[in-house]
């Protein structure tokens, strides 16, 4: 078993002041992989000391030194990204494919795409004509408190460190106690990579100690969250005592609104992305919205792909989904499961209890309800499992009424072969994003929510926008 009980504070691994052990389970087996240390208060603060005293003097680095040093951490990523998705595997049961390709792969992604949106961005703005004297300077936000999820660990990571550190904030990483080991990896290569102490510093533990004490800390300017909705609730409330800025990435409940001239392979393209890293993406669009014309068949279709949908261990390789991530995952899914067919959704596929073979490890099955009404509770709740909703609807009025009805807003889906009606259907969309086709968004898109999805944009210019404070000056003289 790993031990991994230290923290990375002031550009040292050291021992937490004191031991408060949780061990780290592999969501196939079942069984402790590592153990780490949950951080109380005197660990909370020496990492926020670190990042303080170091503030000063990484913000006023030239950009160029501190993009060269993002670029050190990108060649270090791609070295040891097979460590990566072991990692990744490991702590949160992707299969290693999965694992290896999009799970470790977004880091990477993410982290390409900013350096190319730093090299572009105009920290030093003019305000305009009209006001030559004056300039507009982007300024790092200062100390960030960074809290992420288990269920795309490096994904959510890069998405905040990259751009934080590179502007000139320095950092506080509490990444998902479930899943810690990809970032203590993380951790490492930001070691190697030869950033100043103090720039970067992880402190595992849990809400209620470590992330509690950095949303309320004085010396946090800002945190950037990712995460549920109920989480990113306490940490505003929290947070607001200080006045920090709190960017949030939170849940979604998405729809795609299958119309009847969609092309042929909508309804299973929809399927699969639910099922993708076993149904637990903030984005999965599931709730499918189907237009009654097309209404039956797309229901067969839907019930064939999930039963074709193999599921299996995290170790081997394949197209198979994995296990979710924890018990209390499996248990609030087979709860939201028995939930569906109470309230007296059609059981098309899958079911309450473990996959045929498995009596051990969070295998869930694949499970499609038909005849679902957007008032369900599975319609509602995001179940964060490989389950799917299926609702009829009549009309274009009716499909946006059903689609923008929750208190989400994260990414909805639009399947239309008219263009027009596919760009009318995607302005009415109260999303912070709307995926049209299968064409998945571009590297760099703005990531983020409307209404109680969040409040934050993260990647490309937009990501690094959110670390930035706007300082207007006026009297310049060029
Ligand atoms: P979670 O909210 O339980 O935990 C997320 C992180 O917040 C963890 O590090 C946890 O320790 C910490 N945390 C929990 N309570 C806290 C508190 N009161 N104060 C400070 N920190 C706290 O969520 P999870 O179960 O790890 O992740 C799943 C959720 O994340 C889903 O709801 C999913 O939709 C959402 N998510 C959103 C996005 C997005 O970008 N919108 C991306 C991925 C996941």
């Amino acid at each position: 078993m790993l031990d991994k009980r230290k923290f990375y504070i002031n550009g040292e691994w050291v021992n937490p002041s004191k031991p408060n052990d949780l061990e780290v389970i592999n969501p196939s087996t079942e069984e402790a992989c590592a153990v780490i240390s949950l951080g109380s208060e005197a660990d909370t603060n020496a990492a926020v000391a670190a990042a303080k005293d170091a503030f000063d003097s990484w913000s006023q680095t030239p950009l160029e030194e501190r993009i060269a040093l993002v670029e050190k951490v990108m060649e270090i990523y791609k070295n040891r990204s097979a460590e990566m998705g072991e990692a990744i595997s490991t702590e949160m049961g992707a299969p290693v494919s999965l694992a290896n390709t999009a799970q470790a792969g977004s880091g990477y992604a993410h982290i390409k795409a900013f350096v190319r949106a730093l090299k572009n961005f105009q920290f030093d703005r003019p305000l305009g004509d009209h006001a030559p004297n004056d300039r507009i300077l982007y300024e790092p936000v200062g100390v960030c408190g960074l809290i992420t999820p288990w269920n795309w660990p490096m994904n959510q990571v890069t998405l905040k460190v990259i751009p934080a550190v590179a502007v000139g904030c320095t950092v506080v990483l509490k990444p998902s106690e479930i899943a810690p080991l990809s970032s203590m990896l993380f951790a490492e290569m930001m070691d190697e990579a030869g950033f100043p102490k103090g720039v970067f510093n992880l402190v595992n533990g849990d809400g209620m100690g470590v992330g509690t004490q950095l949303s309320g800390h004085e010396d946090v300017d800002m945190i950037s969250f990712t995460g549920s909705t109920r989480a990113g609730i306490a940490i505003s409330k929290n947070a607001a005592d200080t006045v920090k800025r709190v960017a949030l990435e939170l849940g979604g409940k998405g729809a795609n609104i299958v119309f009847a001239d969609a092309d042929e392979k909508a309804v299973k393209r929809g399927v699969l992305q639910v099922m993708n890293n076993s149904g637990q993406s903030c984005n999965a669009p599931t709730r499918m919205l189907v237009q009654r014309d097309i209404y039956d068949q797309a229901v067969e279709t839907a019930k064939a792909t999930a039963e074709a949908t193999q599921v299996g261990l995290s170790s081997e390789e394949g197209r198979h989904i994995g296990p979710v991530v924890s018990e209390a995952q499996f248990n609030k899914i087979q709860g939201l499961i028995e939930k569906g067919i109470d309230e007296g959704a059609r059981l098309l596929a899958g079911g309450l209890g473990r996959p045929e073979g498995f009596n051990k490890g969070y295998f869930v099955r694949p499970t499609v309800f038909a005849d679902v009404t957007n008032e369900m509770t599975i319609a509602r709740e995001e179940i964060f499992g490989p389950v799917l909703s299926m609702i009829p609807f009549d009309s274009e009025e009716d499909a946006v009424k059903i689609a923008n009805d929750t208190v989400y807003g994260l990414t909805n889906y639009v399947q239309t072969q008219d263009n027009d009606k596919a760009k009318r259907v995607a302005r009415r969309m109260r999303s912070g994003m709307v995926e049209m086709n299968g064409n998945p968004r571009g590297a760099g898109a703005p990531f983020g929510g409307y209404k109680q999805s969040g409040n934050g944009r993260e990647a490309g210019v937009w990501g690094i926008e959110d670390f930035l404070e706007v300082k207007s000056v006026s009297g310049w003289e060029d």
